[in-house]
């Protein structure tokens, strides 16, 4: 049996382990919090249930609904009210609805007449010799200027809370990258991938559980029992002949294999000693800071029907708040009745919010919305929680640099990593990823 510490309790590590142990190893996972589950959070407060940092996950293919059905959390899962197929864009003063099909799109006042124009040459526009496009060029390139500020501006603020501008395409939306290699152009791209799929294609669906995302990681830390040590912080590890050690609060865990579920930060620390270049090349993936802001409002103080996913806020605008969810109209039953829950985000790569105060975030936040969503008076519920290094980006660049960070695992016999500053951000990237390494994929060296 293979014996394996996983260091990191979010849902990359917990999934890891659950996976590994189903083929047969040992794992131990040691998480700094408790409980587990890193940027899931779920709480209930004042009759709302909120989550306070991932709010709900796109389920797609078919790793990920398995397994909810192995682990018993098929039951408890609910789909998100058709209504949020709508989303928003804040434009010219009001929430302007993103068109859901090409007449609705000729319609729509989102993008002026020479930039809908301009879309028909799409499929003729060059390819570029930049290797690693930024997505603000890629779009800018293939889909026009507007497209960028209007629709991919403010989906890439809300998604990553990241700079269309420094982002690379191929690492941050390698599915779009790839519709380019395919057919030359997004639309034979996508065309091609439809042909390909066939008509009995699975639709993806916005999900979560009943009692919150945090449903999910306290299941498997449930499941995983004695394997999660949980509030653990591990300080130290290290190697001890053909051991991986890690240490944490005077006490100590060998085994052969050892996977990084953690931060890249935090990765980068513990293996300054072990390989001070490695540890560099972590330490350069940058995570801004984001505050959630869970608001509770009577309904009769909104105007807006609040009839869809949310409200993206394009940067162009130069307002601070980077979008808000209708969180009770996409999880109904979320709002004691009567009331609604909206959850606004603040910060991101292109809005530093360093260390000012949470009234001032709250304020601003609030004067923001107000106009747009027909807003009177202020919440009468409101709980903020700062991710102070929320989400990693996947700057230009980040795929050479995953390249000499797999590279340097070579002198670093049975290291593993699994974060979402790899292979994706997404809750669904994160566990598909977990399952790959019970694999086999993700270790330098073979597994058997
Ligand atoms: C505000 C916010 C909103 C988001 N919204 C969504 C969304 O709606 N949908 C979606 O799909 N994704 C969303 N995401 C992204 C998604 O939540 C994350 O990418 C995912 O949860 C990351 O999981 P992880 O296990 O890789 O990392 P983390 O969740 O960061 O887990 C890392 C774990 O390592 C532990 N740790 C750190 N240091 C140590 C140490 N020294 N010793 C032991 N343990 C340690 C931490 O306590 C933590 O539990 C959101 C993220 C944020 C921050």
């Amino acid at each position: 049996m293979h014996k394996v510490i996983i260091i990191g309790g979010g849902i990359s590590g917990l999934a890891s382990a659950w996976f590994l142990r189903e083929k047969g190893w040992q794992p131990l996972i040691l998480e700094a919090g408790d409980p587990a589950g890193g940027s899931i959070c779920s709480r209930r407060e004042a009759g709302f249930l909120l989550d306070t940092g991932a709010n709900s996950m796109m389920l797609k293919g078919e790793i990920v609904p398995a397994w909810f059905r192995r682990i018993g959390m098929d039951g408890e899962m609910i789909e998100a009210n058709p209504l949020a197929k709508r989303r928003y864009v804040l434009k010219d003063g009001v929430p302007i609805a993103l068109p859901n099909g090409p007449l609705a799109f000729l319609r729509s006042p989102i993008l002026s007449l020479s930039a809908k124009a301009r879309l028909l040459g799409e499929p003729f526009r060059p390819r570029s010799t930049d290797p690693d496009e930024s997505i603000a060029a890629f779009v800018r390139r293939r889909l026009g200027p507007e497209v960028l500020d209007w629709m991919v501006d403010p989906f890439v603020s809300g998604v990553f809370a990241g700079d269309p501008e420094r982002l690379s395409l191929r690492a941050t939306l390698p599915r779009l990258a790839a519709l380019e290699d395919a057919g030359g152009s997004l639309l034979r791209g996508a065309w091609r991938a439809r042909q390909a799929k066939g008509p009995r294609r699975v639709a993806p669906r916005l999900v979560s559980f009943r009692n919150g995302l945090q449903m999910l990681p306290l299941k498997v830390a449930d499941l995983l029992g004695d394997a999660l040590h949980s509030g653990c912080i591990v300080e130290r590890i290290h190697r001890e002949g053909d051991l991986w050690v890690a240490e944490a609060a005077g006490q100590s865990w060998r085994a052969p294999r050892l996977v990084l579920a953690v931060p890249a930060y935090v990765a980068a620390q513990l293996l300054t000693p072990l390989h001070a270049e490695l540890a560099a090349e972590l330490d350069a993936i940058s995570y801004p800071s984001v505050m959630t802001m869970a608001l509770g409002f009577a309904q009769a103080q909104v105007a807006h029907a609040l009839d869809g996913f949310g409200m993206l806020i394009p940067r162009k605008l130069g307002l601070e708040t980077l979008g808000v969810l209708f969180s009770s109209t996409i999880f109904p039953g979320r709002a004691p009745a009567g009331q609604v829950l909206l959850t606004a985000f603040i910060g991101g790569a292109q809005n530093d919010i360093g260390a000012r105060p949470d009234a001032a975030l709250l304020s601003t936040v609030v004067q923001e919305i107000s106009p747009a969503l027909g807003i009177s008076g202020t919440p009468h519920f409101v709980h903020a929680r700062r991710w102070q290094r929320a989400i990693p980006q996947y700057e230009r660049g980040h795929l050479d640099r995953i390249r000499r960070i797999d590279a340097a695992l070579a002198t670093l016999p049975g290291l593993a990593f699994r974060a979402n500053w790899r292979d994706g951000v997404a809750l669904g990237d994160c566990i598909e990823n977990a399952a790959a390494l019970s694999e086999g994929e993700g270790w330098r060296d073979p597994v058997g």
